[in-house]
């Protein structure tokens, strides 16, 4: 067998340039995917990344989010995770029920000054190292914020 075997023609979808894959299935199984899988071309996939990083940094600054330091791979995957995250504490907080008006201020506070620790953390590395954060450790810092401002 010969490398040719693995190395198949495809076009990129946004620019229509063709390029070669190195593909490993069958040779059948290859020229399906060749066929039909959406290809990118290298160029267009980190135009297209850095873009998607792009909306993301503009929305987490929009909401008080700092651009993120780091080398390009490192902020776009930290921009995805900053947005999840995001999301969780924002699900928690629509989740919560309140006895009171107090209570409900209180946790207001609370939240806030949880966005606020988030927001100092400018350093891509940070949320790729916390990517693994659930809901349950979020509520958890913030109930010892409330109990700290209380
Ligand atoms: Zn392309």
């Amino acid at each position: 067998m010969t490398e040719d075997v693995y190395t198949y023609d495809v076009r990129c979808r946004t620019c229509r340039t063709m390029f070669k894959v190195q593909l490993f299935e069958s040779h059948q199984k290859n020229l399906f995917l060749v066929d039909k899988k959406d290809w990118y071309c290298e160029k267009c996939k980190k135009e297209y990344f850095s873009e998607q990083t792009k909306k993301l940094a503009k929305a987490h600054l929009a909401i008080g989010f700092p651009e993120l330091n780091g080398s390009l791979k490192m902020v776009s995957w930290a921009e995805k995770i900053r947005a999840e995250l995001i999301n969780k504490v924002d699900y928690l907080r629509k989740s919560l029920k309140f006895e009171n008006d107090d209570e409900k201020e209180q946790s207001g506070k609370a939240f806030d000054m949880f966005f606020r620790e988030w927001q100092e953390k400018t350093e891509a590395k940070w949320w790729i190292d916390h990517r693994k954060m659930t809901i349950r450790n979020i509520s958890k810092r913030v109930a010892e914020i409330s109990e700290l401002i209380k």
